[in-house]
């Protein structure tokens, strides 16, 4: 994937690692799934494994199927963000996760290598696999090897064009810190992933660091993450002492949440995204508001929404989840009492917007200029 992309919180996909079914030769992706947030053939799921089931290898995204396919870096696809003049945001792997087990450590270099190599962009690296991304990132020898890796790309630029000086460049930017145009960010679905991912985040040097909480499943406090019995940390809000003791003061700059979107798809309770958007508020931190999902809810905001159907009388007896009643502790309700039982429409991703309390929330952080 290398096109304009669809998401809101960026301007385009690029996925240099592809898969091959040795079958049939059809070529597209390859992932496994990890995690409650990567869902299930029954329960969510990944759009780019259903992406990948119709247009790609025709596989789903399960380690048994890594026998039946060739994984292999697509060098075409490397090198397009050097051909891209205009600055863009460029969301990394969006069809897979660049830190997954099956990734060579040479092809993560080359695609370092090629985000060092194009300044004009910045590159938006989000993982399920927050520890190998820390641990990637810290090695030692990461930027001497992201340096030879940058000299097998530049010459693939052309060979009339070989252009040294951005060589020199890149090289430069590699050693004078984190790469400024690379934000590093890790999903966070519940507080348990929050929990497990966001510390190993805080401890990976980068410029920008971020979450996605997309499909967000439960309710996240930002302000306790439990790093262990002990010890909690405040991460939208500085200054924490980190018990790894390498970046002391290491905060997010930015949270994404959206609800689950696609057949299937679980209901988000609208506390859970409120409740994000109060925090980073609070700390001044950039919040961006995906979409509701695949359900929706009614508030003053869109109160005569025409997408919101009538409740039928017989609702609690349908087994096809269209209208649900949920607690914010996720637990399904009957729709009565006076707890945080929310009403959820199932009305489909576009009706249901991206509004959270009237409103759009946009807010991206700046990018670097080179
Ligand atoms: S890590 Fe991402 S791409 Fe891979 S299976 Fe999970 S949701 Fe899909």
């Amino acid at each position: 994937m290398g096109a304009k992309s669809s998401i809101e919180w960026t301007d385009a996909s690029w996925t240099p690692i592809r898969a091959r079914n040795l079958e049939t030769g059809k070529v597209g992706w390859h992932c496994e799934r990890i995690t409650t947030g990567c869902g299930t053939p029954t329960e969510g799921g990944c759009y780019a494994e259903k992406m990948n089931l119709r247009l790609g290898t025709g596989l789903p995204f399960k380690p048994g199927h890594r026998k039946d396919i060739e994984i292999f870096l697509d060098e075409q696809m490397l090198l397009a963000p050097l051909r891209w003049k205009k600055p863009r945001m460029i969301f990394v792997c969006s069809m897979t996760d660049l830190f997954a087990e099956f990734m060579l450590d040479e092809w993560i270099d080359r695609v370092f290598a090629v985000m060092a190599l194009c300044p004009q962009h910045t590159f938006q690296v989000l993982t399920k696999r927050a520890e190998r991304m820390r641990d990637y990132i810290s090695s030692p020898n990461q930027k001497r090897r992201v340096l030879a890796a940058r000299d097998d790309v530049t010459p693939g630029v052309g060979s009339g064009k070989y252009n040294a000086k951005a060589a020199l460049d890149a090289g430069a930017r590699l050693y004078s810190g984190p790469l400024p145009n690379v934000w590093l960010g890790v999903s966070a679905e519940r507080q348990q992933e929050a929990d497990e991912r966001i510390p190993h985040l805080l401890d990976t040097p980068t410029t920008i660091r971020f979450i996605s909480a997309e499909p967000l499943l439960g309710p996240i406090d930002l302000t306790r993450i439990q790093y262990s019995d002990e010890i909690t940390f405040n991460v939208l809000k500085g200054p924490n002492k980190l018990p790894f003791g390498h970046f002391d003061g290491a905060t997010l700059d930015w949270v994404i949440v959206g609800g689950e979107s696609g057949p299937n798809s679980r209901p988000m309770h609208p506390d859970w995204a409120r409740s994000l958007q109060k925090q980073c508020e609070a700390a001044g931190v950039e919040f961006f508001f995906k979409q509701r999902g695949e359900y929706t809810w009614v508030d003053d905001s869109d109160y005569d929404n025409d997408a919101i159907p009538e409740l039928p009388p017989n609702w609690r007896e349908r087994t096809d989840d269209k209208y649900i009643c949920m607690r914010a502790d996720g637990s399904r309700s009957d729709g009565y009492g006076g707890d945080s039982s929310e009403f959820l429409y199932r009305v489909g991703k576009k009706a249901a917007g991206r509004l959270l309390d009237g409103r759009e929330h946009n807010d991206i952080p700046k990018a670097h200029t080179s």
